[in-house]
């Protein structure tokens, strides 16, 4: 299964927020990097939740 470096984080596993609290990484929960397919169903819009011109 392929993994790449997790863009939310930048590898590092964690977030930083705007008043600097860190926390773990909701996208690839700590690890640093993400399965390709798994990344890509998060951002695929849901077929029952499209927005409608
Ligand atoms: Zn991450």
């Amino acid at each position: 299964m392929a993994e790449r470096t997790c863009i939310a984080c930048d590898g590092t596993g964690k977030q930083v927020d705007d008043e600097g609290w860190q926390y773990q990484c909701s996208v690839c929960h700590g690890r640093g990097k993400v399965n390709d397919a798994s990344e890509t169903k998060v951002m695929h819009t849901d077929e029952n939740n499209r927005l409608l011109d």
